[in-house]
């Protein structure tokens, strides 16, 4: 009959966009509202990449290019990865998507069988668990341990949990929520995993540029042939250069995987917008300054709210390596994440991310997005230190 397909059934809502809408609320009842929740830069693009693409739309280029993206494109991103992240790429294994979800989903559709089960280290960005859905495979989260605050890689559950049926682990450094960048010794643990057991990693790299201090940003593929063979990386422009509406990823796979890739990218979505892609070149020749400054900017905004997570008494916290996120773990005297994370947007009017959203290990937690003025940073840590009763 005309009914929805079982995976669409199985599809569950997103309680960020459920807070989001109540935060909507609340302002339209004259709430100022703080945000500390939203997952993207506060900045806008690079002023000549928006050029850049103004240009190419009055040159007239709108129209279909190909599905693996333009050429001068993929030429950029493969120069990119291998200069700066010692990466050694070929255009061939590039291909341009929509955003970085669209790369996660052709990678899913592109490995995963009906049933086929992928790991995901707690806590995670929640998405993974749908797209991984969406393709008909099973999420399997692997539970993390928090010690003051700072989540340790859970190696070791995630060995314990690989089954017959399991195809995939999805690693994100820098992580989003945590903040946390994998040392070489976790990264060398996952991929030796994955050797051992015949698997994929998918390596959402999204925040790779935006590291802080000593921390380095590796990709897992860097550490030998026989680990890039069996690695999709995903990454995009949306965090990077502050361009998260303008739609535009990629995902780096050895050629005849990037082939695959490349098919179902066409029969997606055709290929990503055409003048977007010109402008994204620009982007990778002259973005970078830009980039530079932002991160300078996330870098002090960080400190301020380690600052001031520092004056809450029973808040454990360790501060982020990269990201523009914190993610404390709160006393149990306030609840538990989601619980204050209600009260903090009712009776404080601050939005942030309730941990559970990351996993059921991070229940205790609350993310806080500091991509926002140090200004909103400080009138929000103001409101908190008053709502759970801190002396002045
Ligand atoms: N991966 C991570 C870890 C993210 O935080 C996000 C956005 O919040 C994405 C992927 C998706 O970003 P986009 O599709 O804009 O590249």
């Amino acid at each position: 009959g005309a009914r929805l397909s079982l995976i669409a059934q199985g599809l569950t809502g997103s309680s960020v966009v459920e807070s989001r809408r109540r935060a909507d609320r609340l302002a339209e009842q004259g709430v100022r509202i703080l945000d500390l929740g939203a997952g993207e830069p506060d900045f806008s693009a690079p002023p000549v990449v928006v050029e850049a693409a103004m240009q190419a739309l009055r040159d007239g280029n709108g129209q279909y290019v190909d599905p693996r993206g333009l050429v001068a494109l993929r030429e950029r991103i493969a120069d990119m990865e291998t200069t700066r992240h010692g990466h050694p790429v070929t255009p061939d294994q590039v291909v341009v998507t929509t955003g970085s979800f669209g790369a996660l989903s052709i990678a899913c559709r592109a490995i995963l069988d009906p049933g086929d089960e992928v790991l995901i280290p707690e806590p995670f960005w929640g998405p993974y668990r749908n797209l991984v859905q969406m393709s008909g495979g099973v999420a399997v989260p692997v539970p993390a341990e928090a010690i003051d605050g700072r989540f340790s890689f859970p190696g070791e559950a995630l060995a314990e949990r690989i089954t017959a049926r399991t195809r995939a682990i999805v690693i994100n450094s820098p992580n989003n929520p945590t903040g946390r960048v994998l040392s070489p010794a976790e990264l060398r643990a996952v991929a030796d995993l994955a050797l051992a057991h015949d698997l994929w990693i998918v390596a959402d790299e999204v925040y790779g540029e935006l590291v802080f201090g000593d921390a380095v940003h590796r990709s897992v593929a860097t550490l030998g042939p026989e680990v890039a063979r069996r690695t999709i990386i995903v990454n995009s422009l949306s965090k990077t250069f502050a361009m998260t509406g303008w739609r535009l990823g990629y995902s780096i796979a050895r050629p005849d995987v990037a082939t695959v890739l490349a098919r179902m990218n066409h029969y997606s979505v055709r290929c990503p917008t055409s003048f977007v892609q010109q402008a994204a070149v620009t982007a990778f020749d002259s973005g970078w300054q830009a980039v530079e400054e932002m991160r300078q900017s996330y870098l002090g905004r960080g400190q301020l709210v380690a600052r001031r997570l520092a004056r809450l008494p029973g808040v454990r916290f360790a501060p982020p390596e990269g990201t523009f996120y914190a993610f404390p773990r709160i006393p149990e005297a306030w609840g538990d994440g989601t619980i204050f994370a209600a009260r903090l947007l009712d009776e404080a009017g601050v939005l942030a991310s309730a941990g559970r959203s990351y996993g059921a290990s991070a229940a205790q937690h609350l993310r806080f997005s500091f991509a926002t003025s140090t200004a909103v940073l400080d009138e929000a840590f103001d409101r908190i230190e008053r709502l759970v009763g801190v002396a002045p």
